[in-house]
């Protein structure tokens, strides 16, 4: 007879399901959960002491960027210790790979402003995915339409050509083979926003014939928002594949309110089997490089063109024109720049944590000249911060059982190379503020409804059926959490600080948290996603 490797026992397993909480003792052997069973006094190698704590799947955060600090940060600290086991990365159509012999110099300016210490080299996506070193979780890749984009059209502001349609759906298929997820857009900003519905919707159908799904960061979160969500859904009517829109929000002062009536909508899309999932990150505040907040047409051609335009007087003049009638671009209106502050600006590092406003009374300069200047002096480079949301809206989106829980954010650390600047508290925060804010503190869901929101509820829109819930056979992903004390700590001024409350995180058997301390395993694998092509 086998021994189990582990038991984690007298915890109230809440299974991932949704399902009420259960006592049980949770075993594993190889990896796999053997059995979930109450009253069981099965030996095991080691026994786990869960008593008085919640024992659930390992959570999946469905939207993130790790695959800009996995390389760095490999032991994934900001992330595991909320609980954290799998990301999905590759998103808002910010991919590292594919990059075509040649281009990797060009992919490290675009995307200077999310992974500025990435080293990048060209390579194939096949090659991509095998080269990340061994890290503490698992990850789930996709391919960027940015950078599908970058590799055939550039930054080029223009509908892509027949030929140039044909490469990017050539690159897609070369991804999904290699065993990505699918694709991601971000139709927000260049060069993704030159593309329209025709392109997306073929490289959909790409995805459709090889099973990938696709997760778009929509055309518009502020004032076209409703739009922008319909642009999402339709992709998913026309091809059947699987949508996830990500970080569902209404930005934009003008907007504020509107929550209710979206999800409504998106609701009812789900209620006639269109195959939709949303997610959203429980904060008023938004994170994106700086210049993503100017009209689109300013990154026409690139970084460099970009900077040589914004030093010209009659270009302020217009910008300004532009946004006094439109709003930033995808944030809509601010109550003022104050609601922008600097998170990481690698060229003037001691401006972390100031707001564009103080930085313009500080010049003594209209503020839309200090936005300009900044970002001249940064190279493009400055990620800000910007409150554009407001908290009801923020809160409707966390009450629905059925938006997913994902960070949109990297796996950081204090210590070392990602623990530079004042980046978004979500990077540390987001699972330990469900749990602890909406569900302990404001009421806004049951346990077994937030836990479902980040493991079961994921998996299925992945279509993973051997993660996401304990049951026998699936994989050991398994986080222990007390939830009395489970907490963020991380704040917009003191962002490096880990959350609280988790006391053991197993990953595919292995135990990576161990009351409350990291032990250094890194037993993560890429999740590939194999499929037969439909023909
Ligand atoms: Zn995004």
């Amino acid at each position: 007879m086998f021994v189990d490797d582990l038991v984690i026992r007298g915890g109230l397993v809440v299974d991932g399901t949704g399902a009420a909480g259960r006592e049980a003792a949770v075993f594993v052997r190889d990896g796999r959960i053997t059995a979930v069973e109450s009253g069981s006094a099965r030996p095991a190698r080691r026994a786990i002491d869960a008593r008085g704590q919640i024992v659930a799947p390992g959570f999946i955060d469905i939207h993130t960027h790790s695959d800009f600090t996995l390389p760095l940060n490999p032991r994934a600290e900001g992330k595991i210790r909320q609980g954290v086991t799998t990301e999905v990365v590759g998103n808002c159509g910010f991919s590292a790979a594919p990059a075509l012999p040649g281009t990797a110099a060009m992919l490290r300016e675009y995307l200077a402003a999310s992974a500025p210490w990435l080293p990048f080299a060209d390579t194939t996506f096949a090659e991509y995915m095998d080269a990340l070193p061994p890290v503490s979780v698992n990850t789930i890749m996709q391919v960027g339409h940015h950078t599908l984009r970058l590799m055939t059209v550039g930054m080029e502001p223009r509908p892509a050509t027949t030929d140039e349609l044909s490469h990017m759906e050539r690159l897609l298929e070369e991804a999904l083979e290699a065993g990505a997820l699918g694709l991601s857009s971000g139709l927000f900003t260049a060069p993704g926003c030159y593309a329209n519905a025709d392109e997306i919707h073929a490289l959909a159908r790409v995805l459709a014939r090889r099973g990938g799904q696709y997760a778009s960061h929509i055309r518009d979160e502020a004032n076209r928002v409703r739009e922008a969500v319909r642009e999402a859904i339709a992709v998913a009517e026309a091809t059947g594949v699987h949508v996830q829109i990500a970080h569902l929000k209404l930005s934009g002062t003008d907007n504020w309110g509107g929550a209710a009536d979206l999800l409504g909508e998106i609701a009812a899309v789900r209620a006639r089997g269109i195959p939709v999932d949303c997610d959203q990150y429980p904060y008023d505040t938004a994170t994106n490089p700086l210049r993503n907040l100017l009209p689109t047409w300013i990154q026409d051609g690139g970084v460099p063109a970009m900077l040589e335009r914004l030093g010209t007087r009659d270009l302020r003049r217009r910008l300004r024109g532009d946004i006094t009638r439109n709003g930033l671009n995808n944030f809509g209106a601010i109550s003022s720049w104050d609601a922008v502050r600097v998170a990481v600006s690698p060229h003037l590092p001691d401006e972390a944590g100031m707001s564009m406003g103080e930085i313009a009374r500080r010049r003594g300069i209209d503020p839309l000249d200090a936005v300009c200047d900044f970002l001249i002096e940064d190279r493009g480079h400055t990620r800000i911060l910007v409150t554009s949301m407001s908290e009801a809206d923020v809160d409707e989106i966390t009450r629905a059982p059925w938006v997913l829980v994902g960070s949109d954010a990297n796996a950081l650390a204090p210590e070392g190379v990602t623990g530079q600047g004042k980046p978004h508290p979500r990077s540390y925060g987001t699972f330990a503020r469900v749990l602890g804010r909406a569900v302990r503190e404001r009421r806004l869901l049951t346990l077994p409804q937030a836990v479902f929101k980040m493991t079961g509820g994921s998996a299925a829109a992945l279509g993973l059926t051997d993660r996401g819930v304990l049951k026998t056979d699936a994989w050991a992903d398994i986080t222990v959490f007390d939830p009395q004390a489970i907490a963020e700590r991380a704040t917009y001024d003191d962002p490096h600080r880990y959350a609280t409350g988790v006391s053991t995180v197993i990953v595919n058997g292995t135990v990576v948290i161990d009351g409350g301390d990291h032990t250094g395993a890194v037993p993560g694998r890429v999740l590939r996603f194999q499929r037969s092509v439909r023909r």
